[in-house]
């Protein structure tokens, strides 16, 4: 826990409408899948009170009101006066690369100029463009831009990031990418979960033996990653031009040996047999715009959230995205994340997220929402404190200036998160 005091007691008052995934299911059973991915819970008229970074109570503002006097002293009480405003939990963005330093201005031109993701790669360009810089930055440059996207990240409403490494791939700027990520997190007031991505891609000097960086990779830089505790996550790229299946399995291997958990990006361009990672129990698989058969059968008997990027679909012009309907039918679990990263989805929004989701995948207002919150937490898995308005619960919330949490999605781009609360504590 960070710092010495939190808010003690904050009182949300005026709020005109609490909306959050409902609070009358147990997310020790797992992900949200089927009907109760759209179960949301509204409240018009509410309150939400909050001490010692808990919700202690949420609900209809009179009730609320009066429980929290009579529980605390009107003089040590904050209110907020929320406007008549929405309400939802803080957003669990849970895949995001903070770790760069330059935006990547000339792919995105040639991208405008007609060039694919893989033409761009094998010119230079892609995520080898980012490592060159990130191989040259100094730690203290990489915390500065981290911390400029978690802060935008909390004024947008999200409270809870993952954030990988990845843009290092040699051992020192992996963990110097990492202890970035960490020093930031303890100054953020926000909840920060780091992933190890050092099998993000091969890179150049490794490009004639693949199988000496995955050595690297596994003997190497993860039993550092996991010595110094700077990670609670190991991804691989999973993908035609990163890495196979079988370096994919032999990476959560000796990710499990060193007790971290596993995720994956999977399915951006070609499906892969998901039933193989059986053993590993990763906590997400993330992009899957391919995914067979065999792969929705297992993903529907699994706690394996998808996460679906469609910033990486937008911002990549493509005109395909991830087949939401038929995994939604088969119960698979979906969160949404913003993939915040320089090459292919420069967004910190997770409304944005959920307008994309709602306007180009068909999902609806409140499968969007709980994407964006609760099934975000068990992708990273902390549901049991974060991404619902429970007592006893994280004190994460967002304010929107609208009346209705549809328009949250609705009005594109529209910038409306009035202040967050991280743990208490209100972040205008
Ligand atoms: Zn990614």
């Amino acid at each position: 826990m960070r710092g010495t005091e939190l808010a003690q007691a904050l009182l949300l008052d005026n709020i005109g409408q609490l909306a959050t995934p409902t609070a009358n299911w147990d997310d020790r059973a797992g992900p949200r899948r089927g009907n109760a991915m759209r179960e949301v819970d509204i409240v018009p008229e509410a309150a939400v009170f909050c001490r010692d970074g808990e919700i202690v109570f949420a609900g209809p503002r009179e009730e609320v009101v009066r429980r929290a006097e009579a529980l605390v002293d009107a003089a040590q009480l904050i209110r907020f006066d929320c406007d008549a405003g929405v309400v939802i939990p803080g957003f669990c963005d849970s895949h995001t690369h903070p770790a760069f330093v330059l935006p990547r201005l000339t792919d995105f031109e040639k991208r405008i100029a007609g060039a694919t993701y893989e033409e761009i790669a094998l010119a230079g360009g892609g995520i080898k463009s980012s490592v060159r810089s990130v191989r040259e930055a100094s730690q203290a440059e990489l915390e500065e831009q981290i911390e400029f996207a978690f802060r935008q990240m909390a004024l947008q409403g999200t409270t809870t990031v993952e954030a990988k490494s990845g843009y290092g791939l040699d051992l020192a700027s992996e963990l110097k990418s990492l202890r970035a990520i960490r020093n930031v997190a303890n100054r953020w007031a926000g909840t920060v979960y780091a992933t190890f991505l050092g099998a993000h891609v091969v890179p150049a000097e490794y490009k004639e033996d693949r199988a000496e960086y995955v050595r690297v990779v596994c003997e190497e830089m993860l039993p550092r990653v996991a010595e110094e505790r700077l990670a609670d996550f190991v991804d691989v790229f999973c993908e035609r031009g990163a890495f196979t299946e079988s370096e994919t399995e032999q990476i959560f291997a000796a990710a499990k040996r060193h007790r971290l958990l596993v995720r994956a990006h999977v399915g951006q361009f070609t499906a892969a047999a998901l039933q193989r990672f059986s053993d590993y129990h990763p906590a997400s698989f993330d992009h899957l715009d391919y995914v067979d058969e065999a792969g929705v059968d297992w993903l529907s008997a699994h706690n394996t959230v998808v996460t679906l990027v469609p910033g990486a679909n937008f911002f990549l012009g493509q005109k395909g995205y991830p087949n939401v309907r038929r995994l939604m039918d088969a119960g698979v679990p979906l969160a949404l994340a913003t993939d915040y990263n320089p090459g292919t989805s420069p967004t910190l929004s997770m409304p944005f997220v959920m307008s994309l989701a709602c306007t180009q995948m068909k999902m609806s207002p409140a499968e969007a929402l709980v994407a964006a919150t609760i099934n975000g937490a068990h992708a990273l898995c902390c549901a049991d404190r974060k991404g619902s308005i429970q007592p006893g619960k994280d004190a994460d919330l967002a304010v929107f200036g609208v009346d209705d949490y549809r328009e949250i999605p609705y009005w594109i781009a529209g910038d409306l998160c009035l202040a967050t609360v991280i743990r208490g504590e209100l972040i205008a």
